[in-house]
This record gives structure tokens, sequence and C-alpha cells, in this order.
């Protein structure tokens, strides 16, 4: 990036963004500090000759900017002592997703350009969108939140489309986003620890719709509806009807996703995704229809559209269909880290036996029991099992089987056993994994090793 050509920027935290981040930087001329609390991060830019050296001791009056890590804090709960030293000596502060957007705006102000926030769904509608226009044949960059930063994909050019993810950090760290096309999914109260308030949450979120060309909005919960109220032209909303999602009734024209139909706001149905197994939930079929709007805004024939909904594989650990033994149909769900998440996957399936546990958050699985019925043995594994038992009992048959290994053998064994037509084995765990693996990746990957390994 060549913003900062000639000129000199601080860069605070050396992470992967932000080593891709200095190493833009660096290349297009600008003269980059750099700095991080830890020594992994100093050392891989060292390694690399990014000049290194510790802000507190810079002079901040020569500094034309600071670029910041999405991952430190702005705001809350306070701002890091690289903030309060740019802010005291009037330097401003931007994310390297801004970088991006000055880039764009310099060298192909036309470049079609996808930006999707929400506290659900993001990911899964990133790779949606992006598949989409792949499979159409469109040259396709994605990138931001979803683990690719933005600053190493192929420049932005009129022929180009990126679709990139965007978390509050850094809409937050994007003074002047400006995409094509503007995505907010949903707002739910969720990382309130680094927002404050509800209230400055949904206004961080709303930048991004306000300076959209076009902005696509969920309208099934409040904050969201208020942001498309005071949007104005230029708006598509989605509404999800009587689904989970829908907090309240809406009103207005909206593109709508019910019982797997995605129909326009006039009624004419755009796409049926009943069957397609990576769009199961209604949360999915928000994720769908704010996917097609944007396919279409961008000039997606409906044919492509529907061909390219169809084998769209899903992304692993969010409701990944992982195998079949005979009836038995395995799920891995273990991104579902709290009840939220799960509520989506058991109003997706009926006889489930479902394995869940791990480290419980607050509030635990008590917002589930009105699915309970749907569930017809929960196997439990990790720290919060006494807990769950104590819900469960007497509304649902359980076993208590300590690991993921246990689970998966009696889980597979039950549903065989059965004789309901089609049962799922679903690992949603409803808690974070940390007490038994390292991430939820990592016990996704595990849950998925074993189902294969079953006779
Ligand atoms: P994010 O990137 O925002 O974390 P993901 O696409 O990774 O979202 O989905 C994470 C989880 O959030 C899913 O496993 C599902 O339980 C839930 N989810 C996905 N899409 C939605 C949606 N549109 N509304 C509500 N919850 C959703």
């Amino acid at each position: 990036v060549t913003t900062f050509a000639g000129r000199k920027v601080a860069l605070f935290g050396l992470g992967g963004s932000g080593l891709v981040t200095a190493r833009a930087l660096r290349d297009g001329g600008a003269d980059v500090l750099a700095w991080d609390d830890g020594a992994e991060g100093l050392a891989r830019a060292a390694a690399e000759g990014i000049p290194t050296g510790d802000l507190r001791e810079a002079d901040w009056s020569s500094f034309e900017a600071l670029v910041l890590s999405p991952g430190v804090p702005l705001t809350h709960p306070e701002p890091h002592w690289s903030v309060r030293l740019a802010q005291g000596a009037g330097v401003e502060i931007v994310g390297d997703i801004e970088l991006f957007c000055r880039e764009r705006r310099a060298r192909a102000p036309g470049a079609p350009f996808v930006a999707i926030t929400g506290t659900n769904g993001k990911s899964t509608t990133t790779a949606l969108i992006a598949h989409l226009l792949r499979a159409a044949g469109r040259d396709v960059q994605m990138g931001g939140n979803i683990g690719v930063a933005i600053l190493s994909l192929e420049p932005p050019s009129e022929s180009r489309v990126h679709v990139v993810e965007m978390s509050s950090f850094q809409i937050d760290l994007c003074p002047s986003l400006d995409p094509s096309v503007g995505v907010l999914l949903n707002i739910t109260p969720d990382h309130l620890d680094r927002h404050g308030t509800l209230e400055q949450y949904a206004a961080i979120k709303e930048r991004l719709v306000r300076g959209a060309g076009l902005a696509v909005v969920g309208v099934d919960d409040g904050p969201s509806r208020a942001i498309a109220d005071r949007r104005g032209a230029g708006l598509v909303r989605i509404r999800v009807p009587h689904g989970p999602l829908a907090a309240s009734e809406a009103t207005g024209e909206a593109v709508s996703a019910r019982d797997g139909v995605i129909r326009d706001a006039d009624g004419t149905p755009l796409a049926d995704i009943t069957g397609i197994g990576s769009l199961r939930g209604a949360h999915n079929g928000q994720n769908a229809a704010v996917a097609v709007v944007v396919a279409r805004a961008l000039g997606i024939e409906s044919e492509d559209i529907r061909a390219g909904l169809a084998s769209f594989p899903g992304l692993p650990h969010r409701m990944e269909e992982v195998g079949r033994r005979g009836p038995v149909l395995f799920v891995n769900d273990s991104k579902a880290t709290n009840a939220d998440s799960t509520e989506k996957a058991l109003t997706a399936f009926r006889d489930i036996h479902w394995i869940l546990g791990g480290k419980a958050k607050d509030g635990g699985i008590f917002p589930l029991v009105p699915y309970f019925e749907r569930v017809a043995h929960a196997y439990l594994i990790g720290a919060a099992s006494d807990a769950f038992a104590a819900t469960l009992d007497g509304a649902v048959p359980y076993t208590r089987c300590e690991t993921l290994d246990v689970a998966v053998e009696k889980a597979a064994a039950g549903a065989a056993a059965s004789g309901a037509p089609e049962p799922v084995v679903l690992l949603s765990p409803a808690c974070a994994s940390y007490d038994q693996f390292r991430n939820f990746e990592v016990r996704g990957d595990r849950f998925r090793d074993l189902v294969r390994a079953l006779p």
C-alpha cells in the first residue's frame, strides 16, 4: 500500500495480520516503526528486516499515523498505551482495512468491495458470497476477519471483487469505510466487555451501513432494524419471519427466507435452499438470503446463484455433516460455544443424540429447555457435566461420558439402536472447549476423526 509512501508510521501489534501490514507498508515505501508487547512478533518482524523500536520512547510528533491490530483495545476495557500516546500527539489511528480502502479509492475507485458484519453468521455469509461469485466465474479475493489478512490479497481492481468479513474492532479502525455493498446481518448482545454498551456496539456497526453504496440489513432484531430505518435509499431489508431469529414483528418490504424459500419483497421466489445440507436451519436462511441479494446486486444470473447455493460446501465446525453410518447422520457443530449457537442446531434436527459439555458459560443450557423434546439422548463430556445433568434430569435421558471419545462411541451405538428413520449424532457443546481441548477447531477435528474411524 502506497498511502503512506515516504512518511513515518507507527505500527502496534505484530500478530499475523500486523506482520503482513508492516510488510505491505514497508514495500509501499513507508517508513515504519513496529512494536509489540510480546517477543515473538518482534522477533519475526526483525527477521524480515522490519524496523522495530519501543514506541513508548519514540518521537510521536514525527508519525503520520498509528496502524493498530484489531485485537488491541481502542476503547474497552481501556485504551492501550499506544492509543493514548497517539491521541496525545494528535496522530490518527487506523487498521489494515482502512489502508485497503484508501488504496482502493486512489487506484480503482470502482472496484467492487463487499464488507460483511454482524454478531453471528459473518464467516458463513462471507464464504457463501465468495463462493457464489466464484462459481459464476468472477475473480474473487476473500479476507479480513475470516482469517486472511486483507493486505495479503491481490490489490483492488475494477474486474475483481473483494469480499471482506469485518469485526466491530476492524470497523472501529476504518474511519473512511465505503464498501460498494455493506452487509449487516444482526446485532445481539455479545462481546460487550470490549465495546461498552449495546448502543456503542450498534453505533460502530451502523458506520458500515452508512458508508455503503448498497446496504443489505437483517431486520429481525431491534438494533439492526433501527439502523435500517435510518439508512434511507439504497437499502435491502432481509427478514426471517417466524424463525427463532425474529424477536419481533418487522414491517416494510423485505427479501425473506421462510421454510427454505427465499423470496423477493414482492413475493417472487428467488431460490430454494431446502435440502442443501450446508444451509440447514433458519439462521442459514438469513445468511443465504443476504448472499443471494449481494450476488444479484453484483450482476450474477439467477441460474448461477442457484447452482452456487447447491454446491456450497459450508464451513467446518458449523453444522458440518461429517458422515453417515446407515441411517445415522453425524454433525460437527463444535463452533457452538454457547447456548445461543446450540439453539440453532437443535432447531434444525429431530431425534438428536446430543453430545454436549466442556467449560460452561453463564446461564448454562437453561435457554435450551424448549428444544429438549427434539433430543432423544444426551451424552455429557467435560467440566460442565454435573451442572448440565441437573438441567436435563427428568426431561432428557443422559449418559455421563467424560471424554469425547467415549461420547462418540456411545452416541453412535444409541442412535443406531434407536429405530428412528434419520437419527442425528450432533456435537454442539454449548460450551467453550478449554477444559479438554486447545480450541473449538481441535475439538471438532477430533470428532470428525472419531466418526471416520467408526466401523
Ligand atoms: P461469525 O463469523 O459471526 O462468528 P459463523 O458464520 O462462524 O459466525 O457462525 C457461528 C455460529 O453462529 C454458527 O455455528 C451458528 O450457530 C450461529 N449463526 C450463524 N449464522 C447466524 C445468523 N444469521 N444468525 C444467528 N446465528 C447465526
